[in-house]
């Protein structure tokens, strides 16, 4: 065979100082987004990557079942979010449970004469008083027969630490409880045994809870409240504030709008922005307003985010007094400014924030 031809071709230097102006956290953030886009392709999910546009109120996610009402519903409903996605935590529970646990269960399973497989898929309805509830999920892996018939389904979590777990979260045992009875029902068999394996993500220590399927739990817990939620979003009536602990809201992507941040604002309904809260990150903003192009954009943060506002409509600040208007961009600071024209007058009166808008879902 012959030599390849040495590759001649001069080219042109780099420019250092190119390449480190493009190392950068944007570079990072725009190639990141596009590698998840690429990589949800690559797996066969694409519909990880559509917007969660008018999501069937009757359709509940495994993951979301007994989350506190009011969050499930802002996020149901595609509330701004407050704080950016945690993908961190996100990507090391796939990186643990695909490059740790699948890993140490194949091994378990060969060794009692099973297999595993990394998922299944479950899509089912039940009817409660009239009203359709589906639950459509993937589970985590499952320890299945030669048949490729579930064994036990695991469902695989990560927590700082282990070490204080005591029981698993009744969040968790919903999830898995959704997924044994799917699997009972497309494979026709008795609702299997799963486990809950918790792993910490400092130690990688390990905690694990054997579940077994409560016809109770399921019929008077988990499928009640997935009622209750189907409920308040066909009606758009905001449930109650009940997370299952309180730290929860700590967390929340959605604290300033539900009462429990620092905004004077309280039991928001789920569209728009929240006056005054200027911390929404520029992706939750774009991703808001490509869900809903309508939607008006509060000074503050067309002020702090100027890409964004050229495209759509500024709430103006505005005068209670005098009904002085100033245009968004008149106004730089995220405070509460004073009205100019009421300052001639040697009145000191701060300008309106602008009003928690009603935006319906443009179709
Ligand atoms: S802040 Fe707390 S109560 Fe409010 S929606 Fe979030 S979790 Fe629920």
């Amino acid at each position: 065979m012959p030599e390849p031809a040495p590759n001649t071709q001069s080219r042109d230097p780099i420019d250092p100082e190119s390449v480190i102006s493009q190392l950068c956290g944007d570079s990072f953030a725009r190639w990141y987004d596009d590698r998840e886009f690429r990589q949800n392709i690559l797996e066969g999910q694409p519909y990880f990557n559509d917007l969660n546009i008018l999501d069937d109120p009757n359709r509940h996610s495994p993951s979301g079942l007994l989350n506190c009402h009011r969050k499930q519903f802002y996020q149901k409903l595609n509330s701004p979010r407050e704080k950016a996605n945690p993908d961190g935590i996100f990507w090391f529970g796939t990186a643990f449970e695909e490059q740790i646990v699948l890993p140490f269960i194949q091994d378990l399973a060969s060794e009692v004469g099973g297999y595993v497989r990394k998922h299944d898929w479950i899509d089912y309805s039940t009817e409660v008083d009239n009203t359709e509830l589906r639950f459509k999920g993937r589970t985590d892996p499952l320890i299945v027969d030669s048949d490729s018939v579930p064994i036990v389904p695991i469902e695989v979590k990560t927590r700082k630490s282990v070490e204080s777990l005591d029981s698993p979260s009744p969040k968790h045992r919903a999830q898995l409880h959704a997924y044994i009875v799917g699997l009972s029902r497309k494979y026709e068999i008795k609702p299997p045994d799963g486990v809950i394996l918790y792993g910490s993500r400092e130690t990688f220590d390990v905690k694990t809870f054997h579940i077994e399927y409560s016809e109770q739990f399921w019929d008077e817990v988990v499928v009640p409240w997935a009622a209750t939620q189907t409920t308040s979003l066909l009606d758009e009536n905001l449930p109650p504030a009940d997370p299952e602990q309180e730290w929860e809201c700590g967390y929340c992507s959605y604290r300033e709008r539900c009462g429990k941040g620092k905004s004077p604002v309280k039991d928001s309904g789920a569209h728009g922005f929240v006056p005054g809260y200027t911390e929404y990150p520029h992706e939750n903003v774009e991703e808001y307003l490509r869900l809903f192009p309508s939607a008006a954009i509060p000074s503050a943060i067309a002020s702090k985010f100027p890409d964004l506002a050229s495209d759509h409509s500024i709430q103006e600040w505005s005068c209670d007094r005098c009904g002085y208007c100033a245009e968004w961009d008149a106004v730089k600071s995220a405070g509460e400014p004073l009205c100019p024209e009421c300052a001639e007058d040697d009145i000191l009166i701060s300008l309106s924030r602008p009003e928690m808008p009603t935006v319906v879902p443009d179709e």
